[in-house]
């Protein structure tokens, strides 16, 4: 078991992963509102914490990903009114679209995916237990957070409290004791078609509540690990720290872990109009392309997502499939194990997925310049921690038109008819498979997506 060091947001400082009960490690990741299919920027927290926690299960640890989807959130009825839809029924829609959407990754589902609105009753206790300690009060139905009850508020985003916007504008700002407070819960509004009962009146949780909530509820607290994207560290995550700090005495997360942002032609936002589906990125270049262009970037680096990068991915990821094809299958050499242990100490060093990379294409250059074909235990153990271990599984088998064709070629070579080799060479590739011609004759290859 390797020794895990995590940039963690809240101290500045690389932190050493401290298991729970011998090996245990909850890992709580922010998941999307459900208003509208998520865009491929969303897909990084996705796979950061996926892949993270499949890193861990390989060191030996016992890690479980939470990965909550909130059905419950202002942005759903916004995005339900003007479309005349009820809002539970978008969110349970886009909710599906999400999961689709993602398991066309094909890394798993984390362990638990809680949402919201089958969490009330535990969401409604935790702002009972703020309100009995006095750091919530009532205002008219609402409920909101007392933010200079406590003194540690601020800690984890390093903002001085006179500096802080809640970001929630003139919404219940007549009814809070300070403009910094944040409303744990809103009362029921007539052009809002969902509620649920409290004791201090209909309403619905505000969002910052719902996900401290559900974190204690799958993972119990302090959990080892809270994750997601950078622009969620305040007020979101902020927020969450300190209502469960305030209710329960004790930190929800030992580590804060915040990955960095996509930028496409500057920073991706609805209002520049320049957001990608992760639906529509998967169609144009795959899975396998995605998540090693994910890979290439380091988690907390903002990542620019432009074709040419795209390009650079699906170019590394063919790179290995023919470096695969050369391998046979059976352990490795113990003169490559320098690579692969120097691929893994890179993951344990801040999840440095770029370095990892370099140590696997260092592996992969020297197994292939080896006289004989080298076995592919350690391309294995690597590229699954990538989601990629699909790039050394055997091509399939070319339909038999395709051989006839390749066959039809060879005969023309032998026959020196080179143009009609040319010919054939690109009806094949049309067909989507290139012709190699190797030592043993040729070769039939598919050309990736
Ligand atoms: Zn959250």
């Amino acid at each position: 078991m390797r020794t895990v060091r995590l940039h963690d947001t809240k101290t500045g400082t690389l932190t050493e992963l401290q298991p729970r009960d011998g090996g245990k490690v909850g890992i709580y990741a922010c998941g999307p509102t459900v208003y509208g299919r998520i865009h491929v920027g969303n897909a990084r927290p996705f796979i950061v914490f996926s892949l993270l926690k499949r890193f861990l299960a390989h060191e030996g640890y016992e890690p479980t990903l939470v990965a909550n989807i909130t059905d419950i959130n202002d942005k759903i009825y916004d995005a339900a009114r003007p479309a005349g839809r009820p809002s539970a029924e978008l969110a349970a829609e886009m909710s599906d679209h999400y999961v689709a959407d993602t398991d066309r990754l094909e890394i798993g589902r984390p362990d638990h995916e809680p949402k919201a609105t089958l969490m009330v009753e535990e969401i409604v206790e935790l702002i009972r237990d703020l309100l009995d300690r006095d750091h919530a009060y009532v205002a008219d139905g609402d409920v909101y957070f007392r933010v200079r009850s406590l003194p540690e508020y601020g800690a984890l985003s390093h903002r001085d409290v006179d500096q802080m916007d809640q970001g929630e504008g003139v919404e219940g700002s007549a009814r809070k004791e300070d403009p910094l407070d944040f409303a744990l819960w809103k009362a029921r509004k007539p052009m809002e078609d969902t509620w649920w009962p409290a004791p201090w009146g209909e309403g619905r949780p505000g969002w910052h509540i719902e996900c401290s909530a559900m974190a204690e509820a799958t993972l119990g607290a302090p959990f080892e690990i809270h994750g997601g994207g950078n622009d969620l560290i305040f007020p979101h995550h902020e927020n969450e720290a300190a209502q469960t700090l305030a209710a329960r005495g004790h930190e929800l997360a030992r580590i804060w872990m915040h990955n960095g942002m996509l930028e496409l032609e500057g920073k991706m936002s609805k209002s520049v109009g320049n957001i990608r589906s992760l639906a529509e990125v998967l169609d144009e270049v795959g899975r396998d392309t995605l998540l090693m262009y994910f890979a290439e970037g380091h988690y907390r680096q903002p990542l620019a997502f432009t074709p040419e990068k795209l390009e650079d991915a699906a170019r590394r990821v063919e790179g290995i499939r023919n470096a695969g094809r050369r391998l046979v299958p059976g352990e490795s050499p113990e003169a490559l194990a320098g690579h692969r242990d120097a691929f893994f100490d890179a993951l344990a060093d801040d999840y440095n997925t770029p370095r990892a990379l370099a140590a696997l294409a260092e592996w992969v250059r020297e197994a292939n310049s080896a006289d004989a074909p080298v076995g592919d235990s350690h391309a294995r153990e690597m590229l699954a921690m990538l989601g990629l271990e699909n790039l050394l599984d055997s091509d399939e088998a070319a339909p038999s038109e395709v051989v006839e064709l390749a066959e039809q070629r060879d005969a023309a070579r032998a026959a020196r008819d080179f143009a009609e080799a040319d010919r054939l060479r690109e009806e094949l590739r049309a067909r989507g498979w290139e012709v190699r011609d190797g030592a043993d004759g040729a070769e039939l290859v598919p050309i990736g997506p």
